[in-house]
């Protein structure tokens, strides 16, 4: 089936108390690594790259390999462009088949974060594409968009009410102590604001920084309400550490489908073991 926007598949997965895992691409191998994983496990599945790799490998080339996939299978799929701060990088990937996309306007104060999101909004719903938007801020580095994570700022769940109220926004990502990258010890995630957001606010939540959170605290924020988990940094490891062992073992190798074979089976691995750990095997009929 086609790409499709990942409004509805997210509201299921909240209702449901589940969460779909969005993994996030930089080649061709990666992507195909996660479709197939959820092909394995009959899982919904959320594809997301940054700016960066838009820019690196050009939105139009990511949307078609996506769509590809997409009509390959006949399991529920998006295409989502994660943290944008800017709107000509959000219509581009709009218009090359994107179907979810992320205005990241969280360094701004509240009204300009609103102004923001209500103007990609507008032209995403025409579009029928999913918008996701950030609240407080999320630790760490993703991309070159860098927070002091002893500034990060945790999202007011009052705040978040008034946001969607103001915004309509469909899927909301709120800072609760997560961050980007490796953890260097347990994440100190906030639960009970997890809960008093997820109280306040209908719309599916996003957990960003999902890389490495200990599996018990990953199930307790899905069961609060966190319906998207975003996968990024562990994946590019566990991609890019295949490769090193290959190069270990055999130095001269210079066939790419020699290194990209045990590559993309690591990260397929790990994909199936982030929809178990979520809640989304089985669920791509429920999701559909
Ligand atoms: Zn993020």
């Amino acid at each position: 089936m086609p790409l499709i926007s990942s409004t509805k598949m997210l509201q299921t997965a909240r209702r449901e108390k589940y969460a779909i895992p969005a993994f996030n691409v930089h080649t061709l191998e990666m992507l195909q690594a996660v479709v197939e994983a959820a092909v394995e496990t009959d899982s919904p599945l959320i594809i997301q790259t940054t700016v960066g790799t838009v820019k690196h490998l050009g939105p139009d080339y990511i949307a078609h390999a996506a769509k590809t996939a997409a009509d390959r299978t006949d399991l529920p799929m998006a295409l989502h462009l994660d943290h944008c701060t800017d709107f000509p990088t959000i219509i581009q990937c709009i218009r090359a088949g994107y179907t979810s996309v992320m205005i990241d306007a969280s360094m701004f104060p509240f009204e300009e974060n609103v102004k923001q999101t209500c103007k990609v909004m507008e032209i995403a719903q025409a579009s029928g594409v999913n918008v996701e938007a950030e609240l407080g801020k999320v630790g760490g580095v993703e991309d070159d968009i860098v927070v002091d994570e002893r500034d990060a700022l945790l999202a007011d769940p009052e705040e978040c009410a008034l946001f969607i109220e103001r915004t309509d926004v469909t899927t909301l990502a709120p800072a609760i102590g997560t961050a980007h990258g490796i953890y260097k010890g347990t994440p100190n995630i906030d639960f009970e604001r997890i809960a008093r957001i997820a109280d306040r606010v209908e719309v599916p939540l996003v957990l960003h920084g999902g890389s490495g959170i200990p599996a018990e605290q990953i199930h307790q924020a899905v069961a609060l309400g966190m319906a998207k988990v975003n996968i990024a940094t562990e994946l590019r490891i566990a991609f890019s550490d295949a490769i090193k062992g290959v190069f270990t073992e055999h130095p001269a190798e210079n066939d790419p489908r020699k290194y990209m074979v045990p590559a993309k089976e690591a990260v397929k691995q790990l994909a199936m073991e982030k929809m178990r750990l979520c809640g989304s095997v089985g669920k791509a009929g429920v999701a559909r």
